[in-house]
């Protein structure tokens, strides 16, 4: 199988599948005053060093969260429930982890700003200005880089607008770590969210970085871990992951070689293909491709059956028929949009597999309309 899926999850690297083993006979509660629990609390604490170090926080400014989900959830939520009448300024292209909630807020009266990026994804902190000036105390939640298209938003020039009308700042980061180098200084954000399976590490673990002196009220209730904002026995193990898989990708930043050798091989061999957010500065790794006259998921189909792991979009809405919001968000045609194939790459890709994955595709997509001109 050539894995071109690598936005959806990634495999375990194996220093990270070691070091979460060498944690399995680790099991005193974290908030055990006994030697176990220390044990357990000692996993945590380096982790957390690694964790913050990755994005240029302080140890104590990150909260270990079930999953990037429940980062943004917590982000969302937790401003929600402590400014009463915030309001909230997102955009069209987030992930559901964000819209979600954001939407269930505006049905409950809440003022929601949904900003539109431009025709290649991006969102221009001019137009947003409007928006942000229109607005005295709220959120400001937009995405480091889209999970489709990979399209990296100006997060430090609307932080820096926003923040400068006295706005919280969140931005969802978790298609850009591993990709991108992140520091939350630099990008003058005061939420981040991350999520260890995006970069090589275990599912079900995320982080969300709180700058400090930040207030927010906890979503869920319970014990007093993680600063009480998310409340529950640590997952030591997942812990020891995530804290692992950031040392790895710090280390180990994409680049965009096989990106650019991908899309260029396609665009020579494939008739009628257009590659989505092109113009755009994207992450590394992702290649949202177009093939006029096909339907996504049949073509992500018939890729399978060649052993070839490409994806119509976000996983999570992977199965749907209706057109990417993201991509029809961008002003592309319906068709357009269902013809739209996304293929990331990790740094256990090869350009072996792309020349093979390219060949594929191309008598793929040709049989595909063949059959369709008949
Ligand atoms: N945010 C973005 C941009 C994502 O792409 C994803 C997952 O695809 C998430 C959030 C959710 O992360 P998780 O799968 O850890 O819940």
């Amino acid at each position: 199988m050539i894995y071109f899926d690598n936005n959806a999850t990634t495999p375990l690297a194996k220093e990270v599948k070691e070091e979460m083993a060498s944690c399995f006979d680790i099991f005193g509660n974290p908030s055990s005053l006994h030697i176990e629990g220390q044990r357990s609390r000692q996993v945590i604490d380096k982790a957390r060093k690694r964790v913050a170090d990755f994005i240029g926080a302080r140890p104590e400014e990150i909260v270990f969260t079930g999953s990037g989900t429940e980062a943004d959830n917590i982000a969302v939520s937790g401003f929600a429930f402590s400014e009463p009448e915030g309001a909230f300024i997102t955009t069209a292209i987030e992930h559901s982890a964000i819209l979600k909630p954001v939407c269930r807020l505006e049905d409950e009266g809440r003022t929601v700003i949904k900003l539109l990026p431009d025709d290649n994804g991006s969102i221009n902190p001019e137009h947003a200005m409007g928006a942000i000036r229109s607005v005295d105390k709220g959120l400001l939640t937009i995405m480091t880089a889209n999970n489709e298209t990979g399209v990296i938003q100006p997060i430090k020039e609307l932080a820096a607008a926003a923040k400068a009308q006295g706005l919280l700042v969140h931005t969802d980061a978790v298609q850009a770590a591993g990709k991108i180098p992140l520091n939350v200084d630099e990008l003058g954000v005061d939420m981040l969210s991350i999520s260890a399976h995006k970069f090589h590490g275990p599912k079900g673990i995320g982080a969300l970085y709180i700058r400090g002196g930040v207030k927010l009220s906890p979503v869920h209730l319970g014990g007093t871990q993680e600063h009480a904002m998310r409340p529950g026995t640590e997952n030591i193990i997942a812990i020891a992951g995530i804290g692992m898989a950031c040392e790895l990708a710090g280390q180990h930043m994409c680049d965009s070689r096989l990106r650019d050798m991908f899309e260029e091989m396609i665009l020579a061999s494939v008739p009628n293909s257009f590659v989505n957010g092109k113009d755009a500065p994207r992450v590394p790794n992702t290649s949202n491709i177009g093939f006029r006259g096909l339907e996504n998921q049949a073509i992500v189909i018939n890729l399978d059956l060649e052993d070839i792991a490409a994806s119509t979009g976000a996983a999570c809405s992977a199965a749907k028929k209706e057109a990417s919001h993201v991509l029809t968000a961008m002003c592309m045609s319906s068709a357009e949009a269902r013809s739209s194939v996304r293929f990331s790459f990790s740094r256990y890709n090869t350009e072996e597999e792309i020349v093979t994955a390219v060949e594929k595709i191309r008598t793929t997509v040709e049989r595909m309309r063949k059959r369709l001109a008949k």
